[in-house]
């Protein structure tokens, strides 16, 4: 079995190998912590997205989905507080006054220079950016004389913000300088806070009630050399949960058991888990902690949960001068109606991409099944079976006899139920290998015996393991194992 790192390797391999994952515009050479989806991991993706938002909307009391926008109003922005406060470290070179991004330039100096010592200084990089030590990045630059492509001098500012927000001009005239300009929404929370009220009226709300939200945000990264773990443009899976001021610990300690629950049902163990309570608190926060999953580059968040208080509505009602209250015609425990408040908000916000590293790391296994008699090894993706790409695979013996037509008649009553895969050609072996290695956990072999006995041979993807099942009992018995 590969060791930890090699792991990591081993599933950026097979993900490109087998059509889950690839870089972005890969024939120029790709685009930085930009992926592109293939025909399974795409599968994949939507069936970990889906069953989030069943199990968020459908199976909780009082949550509803929205699907916003990724363009908002700019003042959202300032708002939120992305405008002042969403920002990575950057520098000018004093000469050619060119601006750097200081990842960029220390990436680029590092690329210069032989495999170990490019590889040491990007890791010193990457210590000082997690410590937002600015002075330490400019001393880093300095002391390896990094200079200016223009300029070619090493005469530079101090480190200071850049934000991480990407923006783009707005319609198809640019007018005066920051007129139009526009911004890709970094995260798809202010989505669901602007529509509160919109929601909150339309679907007859009443308070604790949840509004959730599946859809792309976009962060110029700094460090983005992770994979599908930290991309430039990726998908979140947002919660807002509105409550009343006051019952915040409460609901906070409520999400976080429940959120766990979520991950545990993916038939992930709970040592695979930790909770991280953030001692440094977001500007907007009261509480907040991160649900780590132990990827094979270690213990890393993979969602977070955030008590926001009522910071997100008060100021979009500060800036937008319309009120965001709620009237909650309840009383208290004294009979006094609770009557105009700002709602509290609890979030749950996990990114879906690395849900799907998280799924991946999970599932990849390296097998090896040599015997005296011959070496011989597998690779295969233990999906849980909702998750998997692909549900059956249908395999006909050969590819004559009637057989196909059989399988082929499998193949109709099945598919609009689940997604199915057909293969008449090569070796049985083989066709269960290549199934293996994208997680299909049912295959269904249709010989010359079928033909007499109305009986297929079901082939187990963990196990290996095969048995005679009734053909028409099939599809009954994949439903149940995806449920
Ligand atoms: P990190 O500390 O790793 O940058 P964050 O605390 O900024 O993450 P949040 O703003 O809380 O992340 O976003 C919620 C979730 O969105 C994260 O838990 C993560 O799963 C996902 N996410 C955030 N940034 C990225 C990214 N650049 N690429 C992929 N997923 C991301």
């Amino acid at each position: 079995m590969a060791n930890d790192t090699n792991k990591f390797q081993a599933i950026i391999s097979h993900c490109k190998e087998y059509g889950f994952i690839f870089p972005s515009s890969e024939i120029y050479d790709g685009l930085s912590a930009v992926y592109d989806y293939g025909q399974n991991g795409s599968e994949l993706k939507k069936n970990i997205r889906d069953y989030w938002w069943k199990w968020m909307t459908q199976l909780h009391d009082n949550i509803v989905g929205i699907d916003a926008a990724i363009f908002m109003h700019p003042t959202t922005w300032k708002a939120s507080g992305h405008v002042d406060n969403f920002s990575d470290p950057m520098i000018d070179n004093k000469d050619s006054k060119k601006r750097y991004r200081v990842d960029h330039l220390i990436e680029a100096f590092a690329d210069t220079l032989p495999k170990e010592a490019g590889e040491a200084i990007l890791q010193q990089m990457d210590q000082l950016l997690a410590k937002e030590d600015f002075a330490g990045l400019k001393k880093l630059i300095e002391d390896n004389k990094m200079k200016c492509s223009v300029s070619g001098t090493c005469n530079w500012t101090d480190v200071r913000q850049f934000n991480l927000m990407f923006s783009t001009e707005f319609g198809s005239v640019s007018g005066d300088e920051g007129e139009n300009m526009v911004y890709l929404r970094p995260e798809t929370a202010q989505g669901i806070f602007v529509n509160f009220l919109n929601v909150q009226k339309t679907g007859r709300m009443k308070i604790p009630f949840g509004i959730a939200q599946v859809g792309k945000a976009f962060r110029n990264e700094i460090v983005a050399r992770q994979f599908i773990f930290r991309m430039r443009e990726f998908e979140q899976m947002e919660m807002q949960f509105f409550i009343r001021p006051g019952t915040q610990k409460q609901w906070y300690e409520y999400w976080k058991e429940e959120r766990m629950k979520w991950h545990l049902s993916l038939g992930i163990s709970p040592e695979q888990y930790r909770f991280h309570d953030h001692v440094k608190l977001a500007h907007y926060a009261d509480a907040a902690c991160d649900i780590e999953y132990n990827f094979p580059i270690g213990f890393k968040e993979v969602e977070g949960i955030h008590s926001r208080t009522d910071f997100d509505l008060r100021n979009h009602q500060e800036f937008s001068k319309k009120k965001m209250q709620y009237f909650d015609a309840e009383t208290d425990e004294n009979g006094k109606p609770y009557g105009n408040y700002i709602p509290y908000v609890i979030e749950t916000s996990i990114g879906l991409d690395r849900s799907v590293m998280m799924v991946l790391s999970e599932a990849y296994e390296e097998q090896d099944l040599s015997t005296a008699e011959k070496q011989d090894s597998r690779v295969l993706l233990k999906f849980p079976p909702k998750l998997a790409p692909v549900k059956l695979a249908i395999l006909p013996l050969v590819k004559k006899d009637g057989l196909p037509e059989i399988a082929r008649q499998l193949m109709d009553e099945c598919r609009a139920s689940f997604r199915c895969f057909y293969e008449e050609k090569d070796a049985i072996g083989k066709r269960y290998r290549r199934q293996d290695a994208i997680g299909t956990p049912f295959c269904v072999t249709i010989d010359h015996q079928t033909k007499e006995d109305g009986m297929v041979t079901i082939r187990y993807r963990d196990s290996m393991e095969q048995e005679r099942i009734l053909l028409k009992d099939v599809k009954e018995l994949v439903e149940k194992a995806i449920q």
